[in-house]
């Protein structure tokens, strides 16, 4: 079980179960010390709430539980545009881009090409989420060096692994990669159900089976660590 999960869904989402409150109310319960609410952005049908990025209205802390206020941003063409609200960018704790149906690109030249470009041009994202799902191909040895360049966490998806749509030789090459390039990792539960928040027990025996590779993965940071390093990157967000 994960003490921090950095991608999890609400109702805010189309496909997520549970409202902010409950959510935070499984956080607590399972003893997590922080977890990052990362809706969908508006183009995959997210409902992008203002107040939830009003730090008056919401704190960043419920019953000793940080939260972090994020968002998983849809890259929408090979040229890298997205569709970050930008009134609230310099609001938002955690910026995760990634591909999904509403991208409007086909194969894998035009999905690198727009993870290429999201990351030189992008309004400073802090992750890639789920870099080897099999439906939206990755060229790694080209992406893998550029994340690992600008800081940009590459993550590792537990639920997608549970439903089968991690393309797992992918993920050994995205490993292997990321540890000669010294990139950074997230183990993330990517959360839509009570089930799912802060699990990592398929990922972590994956890695296993994959040889435990030497990789920094940023939830095994302690909490102070994790805080000053998306503080920091937000920082960048605002210039
Ligand atoms: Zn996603
Ligand atoms: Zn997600």
């Amino acid at each position: 079980m994960l003490k921090i999960d950095l991608h999890t869904h609400t109702l805010n989402s189309k496909c997520g179960q549970h409202t902010l409150l409950e959510v935070l109310n499984i956080a607590r319960g399972r003893g997590m010390e922080l977890i990052a609410i990362t809706d969908h952005g508006p183009a995959q049908g997210g409902t992008v709430r203002g107040t939830f990025f009003q730090d008056a209205r919401v704190p960043h802390e419920f019953d000793g539980v940080r939260l972090l206020k994020g968002l998983e941003a849809n890259v929408l063409d090979a040229d890298g545009h997205d569709d970050v609200p930008r009134s609230l960018l310099e609001r938002i704790d955690i910026l995760l881009a990634g591909l999904h149906p509403s991208f409007g690109g086909k194969g894998l030249e035009d999905n690198t090409r727009a993870v290429l470009n999201i990351l030189e041009s992008g309004p400073a994202f802090d992750m890639i989420s789920h870099p080897d799902i099999r439906a939206y191909p990755l060229n790694l040895e080209r992406v893998v060096p550029a994340a690992a360049d600008k800081g940009v966490i590459l993550e590792i998806n537990d639920a997608n692994l549970v439903l089968g749509k991690t393309d797992l030789e992918k993920m050994r090459e995205l490993l292997a990669l990321g540890a000669k390039h010294g990139a950074l990792f997230a183990v993330n539960s990517d959360g839509h159900t009570w089930a799912e928040f802060g699990r990592d027990d398929s990922t972590r025996r994956a890695l296993r089976e994959f040889g435990s590779p030497a990789i920094d993965i940023v939830n095994d940071w302690p909490l102070d660590k994790v805080l000053a390093h998306f503080a920091a990157r937000r920082s960048i967000r605002r210039g």
